[in-house]
């Protein structure tokens, strides 16, 4: 049995045939000299570009490179999961692909992993070279998500991180199929530390998280740690009902104490218009609890791996590419 590594670093990667090679570099330059052995393992998320054709290379010329190829674009919470479940180190770490989040942070994240924290997570000091709206919409989201949600998550992280076996193992445990990986990372507990760390701008290429993706990470992200929504309507319930309450009063006491018992029209035209939005918004919330549920009783496996390039057998080249379809859920 050849020897665990002591840290593997897991990269999603949908693509990114721009930063590939840039990225390889950068990441094993800066944690060579700090490590006795570690492992890259590259996920290839259903790129349609040369991201595959590019990370072949490097496996062939690398040792410690490992490529986990899905059967098509599962996105980018998923790469991530798949990329835990492969990593064999004792500690992992998370990174994306297009350098915003510089490799040589990695080396602090690791010292204070050797200290005894099982979760080291960056948090952006800074972000340059991205929009506005994203930095707006971004912070607007950890707030918001904290607002409702049971379990803390730290303000201005992504899944830029570094984490124990016992931690990497919680969250493999974790079978759901809506992941926001930052979300899990901070529900298990262990020892957890924030290191502060300033967001480059992407090396090259484009994000690969429209407006459309956000939103729906963001919807998860509430959706999954919280049933705070469903509540919220209840006591929107019960306030309409107390209004209905005094109305039917009202009402009444028009009928029969007064004459003028036909005015109220427009009362009533905005409460029915009122009520009937508010239905129709719990109704929906409602439904999105629901299409949870149905998405996780069909107990799909989260992703399918359609080639695993795993550590290479001394002596024996070409019988490493191994073809598998690896599945989460046994
Ligand atoms: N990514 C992925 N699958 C997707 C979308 C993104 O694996 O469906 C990867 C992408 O290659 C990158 C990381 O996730 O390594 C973060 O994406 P990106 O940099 O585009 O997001 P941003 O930093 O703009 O939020
Ligand atoms: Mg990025």
């Amino acid at each position: 049995m050849p020897k665990l590594p002591e840290l593997s670093v897991v990269v999603p990667c949908y693509n990114e045939q721009d930063v590939i090679r840039e990225c390889h570099r950068r990441l094993t330059e800066a944690i060579r000299p700090h490590v006795s052995s570690f492992e890259i393992v590259y996920v290839n998320d259903g790129s349609s570009d040369n991201t595959l054709s590019l990370l072949l290379g490097l496996y062939s010329s690398n040792a410690e490179v490992r490529i986990v190829n899905f059967s098509r674009n599962f996105g980018h919470q998923l790469a991530v999961s798949a990329g835990l479940e492969y990593a064999e180190g004792e500690a992992v770490a998370i990174i994306d692909a297009d350098l915003q989040d510089p490799p040589e942070v990695l080396v602090q994240m690791l010292q204070k992993y050797r200290e005894g924290y099982d979760v080291v997570y960056g948090v952006r000091r800074t972000r340059l070279g991205e929009s506005l709206f994203k930095l707006q919409t971004a912070k607007f989201f950890y707030r918001f998500i904290n607002l409702l949600s049971d379990t803390p998550i730290p303000l201005d992280t992504g899944d830029f991180r570094l984490m124990s076996r016992r931690a990497v193992a919680a969250l493999t445990s974790m079978r759901e199929s809506h992941r926001l990986l930052r979300g899990m990372a901070s529900w298990i507990g262990f020892r957890q530390f924030g290191l502060e760390y300033e967001r480059a701008p992407r090396f090259a290429g484009t994000t690969k998280y429209p407006f459309r993706k956000m939103l729906s990470l963001a919807i998860d992200g509430v959706l999954s740690f919280s049933t705070l929504p469903l509540r919220l309507f209840t006591f929107a319930g019960i306030a309409a009902a107390v209004f209905a309450l005094l109305g039917i009063f009202y009402a009444l006491a028009l009928r029969l104490f007064t004459n003028i018992w036909v005015r109220g029209w427009t009362l009533l035209f905005i409460g029915m218009l009122f009520l009937g939005g508010l239905q129709l918004i719990s109704l929906g919330i409602v439904g999105e609890y629901v299409g949870r549920i149905y998405t996780e009783t069909k107990r799909r496996p989260l992703f399918l791996v359609q080639e695993f390039f795993g550590a290479k057998n001394a002596g024996k080249p070409g019988s490493e590419s191994m073809l598998t379809v690896k599945q989460w859920r046994e």
